[in-house]
């Protein structure tokens, strides 16, 4: 487990911006150092544990990167077009028998091997057969076109693939090419999910008429397998100090990261620091973000706890800014800092100075091609709509205060944020 010391995330101010946030978590959480070694097949999504250096150059041997007609370049013709006899045949996957004559020419396929002395393909669409059946070759071709010398992509030695790399479906390309079978990953980082609130029933079970059926808790696990984490589904704890510290407490020392939704605000109902207080210490980040409200971080047994508001909306938000970089951190992942892509607003909009806001928005084409965003009509934290029929959030930095239309602004899509 990381084991963190009690005052890591203690801090001074009222406020805390995104940004000192983040900083905090990715300096303060330590990775945890566990690996297993995962066939490739099951590499997607990993952490990478090791450094990967190329066993092999890429490509691994000089061949030729079309259809064509190989040759040496001292048989390129530079001003009038050249006619040479043919002699050999090279197909993907053969090797060139014999080393190509000087002033002649051999069929050569895309992927395979150069015969030696050839330096330079011609596409066998660039080239005519004469009578003689010789290949007329056309003038001012570069000489080495069409080739793809062996290492080009990739020289032998290379760092080509990071520890701490999250690993998507090109990385297992790679590790393939370099003909691995198998990578050392970090564990699967195990988090304890639970609600909080006696307004709500799981689904599946019976619903008092002051019920809803938890929907956050779903929402969470899902984000958190997607960030490659191990999920235990601990339920709903009840408003209660005592159940939930109990219950916090017998799941510390088995998971790395304990996560809950609700009862974080100040109200006499939110339980969930007091909770925390007693077998642990807690933080309580009044974060400058809307939606948000608090986040409560905290330590129980040196491990760390997130405490999320119970609005859908606000849960998202704040799992993205303060979970998503706690379990990568966690991880020993490589930052992968959520880079907003910019498009048009499409809408107007007004917002406190001093404070970070994600709007609700989606994406369309205006009449001259270019992106604009068309924010959610109605604004309320608990609209899981907002979420369900949007592409994604607009970032409002901390000085803006309006926005116009046609004005340019940053849009996360859903899809880049886990
Ligand atoms: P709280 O943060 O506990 O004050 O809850 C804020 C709002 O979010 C309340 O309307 C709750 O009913 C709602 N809420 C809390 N937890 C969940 C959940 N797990 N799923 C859906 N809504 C929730
Ligand atoms: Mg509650």
């Amino acid at each position: 487990m990381a084991q963190l010391s009690d005052d890591c995330f203690a801090f001074g101010g009222p406020m805390m911006s995104v940004g000192e946030a983040v900083g905090l978590i990715t300096t303060r959480v330590s990775a945890i150092a566990d690996l297993e070694t995962v066939a490739l097949v099951d590499a997607d999504g990993r952490v990478l544990a090791r450094d990967i250096a190329a066993p092999l150059p890429l490509p691994p041997f000089t061949n030729s990167a079309v259809d064509g007609y190989a040759v040496r370049n001292a048989d390129v013709p530079d001003s009038a077009e050249r006619a040479l006899p043919l002699d050999g045949r090279i197909q993907a996957g053969g090797l060139a028998q014999a080393q190509i004559k000087a002033g002649h020419t051999a069929r050569i396929f895309t992927g395979a091997p150069m015969p030696p002395d050839a330096e330079t393909v011609f596409m066998q669409e660039d080239v005519r057969i004469d009578d003689s059946g010789r290949i007329v070759l056309p003038p001012g071709l570069k000489p080495g076109a069409n080739v793809r010398p062996a290492g080009e992509d990739i020289p032998e030695g290379h760092i080509a693939l990071r520890a701490g790399q999250r690993l998507l479906p090109q990385h297992v390309a790679l590790a393939a090419a370099f003909g691995l079978v198998r990578l050392d990953v970090v564990r699967r980082i195990r988090v304890a999910v639970f609600s909080t609130g006696d307004e709500l029933a799981s689904p599946g079970e019976p619903r008092a008429t002051s019920q809803l059926f938890d929907s956050n808790r779903y929402m969470l696990m899902a984000m958190l397998r997607r960030l490659g984490c191990e999920v235990s589904d601990l339920g709903i704890l009840r408003d209660e100090r005592n159940a939930l510290a109990n219950g916090l407490k017998q799941v510390a020392s088995s998971h790395d990261l304990i996560l809950t939704t609700g009862g974080v605000s100040t109200g006499e109902e939110d339980h969930v620091k007091a909770a925390v207080e007693s077998i642990g210490s807690l933080v309580l980040w009044r974060m400058a973000i809307k939606p948000g409200r608090p986040v409560a971080m905290g330590i129980i047994e040196g491990t760390p706890l997130i405490g999320l508001p119970g609005n859908p909306v606000a849960s998202f938000v704040t799992f993205v800014h303060v979970v998503r970089p706690t379990v990568l951190a966690l991880a020993g992942s490589l930052a992968e800092p959520l880079l907003p892509i910019p498009v048009r607003a499409a809408f107007t909009y007004k917002k406190k100075i001093g404070r970070r806001e994600y709007v609700r928005a989606s994406l369309r084409r205006g009449q001259d091609g270019a992106l604009e965003a068309i924010k959610f009509p109605r604004e309320g934290a608990g609209l899981l709509s907002s979420l369900v029929e949007t592409d994604g959030l607009i970032e409002l930095g901390e000085d803006i205060t309006q926005v116009e239309p046609g004005q340019g602004v940053g849009f996360l899509s859903y899809a880049d944020l886990l």
